[in-house]
């Protein structure tokens, strides 16, 4: 291997070698940083001059569940589209040799469902509310499942999107 990286500090654009401005929050809460030589015009909707952004990670919540693989604390983290997982906090990734280390327990979360007193309009069960990973609400049918093994959806296609 004789692949030599430029170090760049992480304060300079790697575009244009400007200065990065200050970290501004999105309204969805995701951390960002601009190059100083761009600029957002709000009324065209576009970035004039450099349209470098640094988006920052954001630090992941430590949770007070176990890992199930070697028994650490595990981490609940927020990803760039807003999908969230829960990983095990001895894993790392070292930018260096582009390697993760440590335990590699990953879980999805795909959201969470309640019970509802509700019954379904066209098959008579049960309605469940679910609540997708990116926060989304939606009534479905309870004998509606996913089928792991056939890899499609089981039972009951009733779905109501809330607003
Ligand atoms: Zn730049
Ligand atoms: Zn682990
Ligand atoms: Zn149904």
């Amino acid at each position: 291997m004789n692949t030599q990286e430029e170090v760049q500090s992480p304060e300079i654009c790697p575009k244009c070698g400007s200065k990065l401005s200050e970290v501004v929050a999105t309204p969805t809460g995701k951390k960002l940083q601009r190059c100083s030589a761009g600029q957002w015009n709000a009324d065209t909707k576009t970035t004039e001059g450099c349209t470098y952004v640094k988006w920052l990670q954001i630090e992941p919540e430590k949770l007070e569940e176990k890992c199930p693989k070697c028994g650490a604390d595990l981490l609940l983290v927020v990803t760039r589209f807003n999908k969230r997982m829960k990983k095990c906090s001895t894993n790392t990734w070292d930018p260096k040799t582009r390697q993760a280390s440590g335990c590699d327990y990953v879980e999805w979360i795909n959201g969470t469902s309640e019970n509802l007193e509700e019954d379904c309009p066209e098959c008579g069960e049960k309605l469940v509310l679910f609540t997708t990973s990116s926060g989304k609400k939606m009534k479905k049918c309870s004998t509606n499942k996913w089928d792991k093994e056939k890899r499609c959806a089981v039972g009951c296609t009733y779905v109501e999107w809330l607003k």
